[in-house]
């Protein structure tokens, strides 16, 4: 049994506000939202990032894509959204169980990366 805190969430273990699930795919309301929409989706089996993914995880990560765009417009981003995906050190990732941040709202995000 993994003690990782995203698949304590996928089964829950640990309490999450779920917008979405299938036999691939988990999502949830970020706790600490950077936006006025910000939804995380993970595949439920733990893979640690996505530096790690080979071709055993093809099928998860293409419905993971799917459900993405899918649950953005269900949660109102009918006219944009940003996806982001932090992997390892250089890309600040905070939890090593893969996940693709949904994140948007009324207005226009800011940039994506200062210079
Ligand atoms: P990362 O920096 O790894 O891409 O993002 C991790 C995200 O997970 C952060 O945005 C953080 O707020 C979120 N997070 C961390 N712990 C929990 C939790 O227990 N529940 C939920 N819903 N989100 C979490
Ligand atoms: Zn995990």
């Amino acid at each position: 049994m993994s003690d990782c805190i995203f698949c304590r969430i996928v089964r829950g273990e640990i309490p999450s506000k779920k917008v979405y699930e299938d036999e691939h795919v988990f999502a949830f309301h970020d706790i600490n939202p950077i936006a006025p929409v910000h939804v995380l989706v993970v595949p439920k089996a733990h893979v640690d990032s996505m530096a790690h993914l080979d071709e055993e995880h093809e099928a998860a990560m293409g419905r993971l894509m799917v459900a993405a765009g899918r649950i953005a417009r269900e949660q109102g981003c009918t006219d944009g959204f940003r996806t982001i995906v932090n992997t390892g050190r250089v890309g600040l990732q905070e939890v090593y169980h893969l996940h693709l941040h949904i994140v948007g709202g009324p207005n226009p995000l800011p940039p994506m990366l200062k210079r």
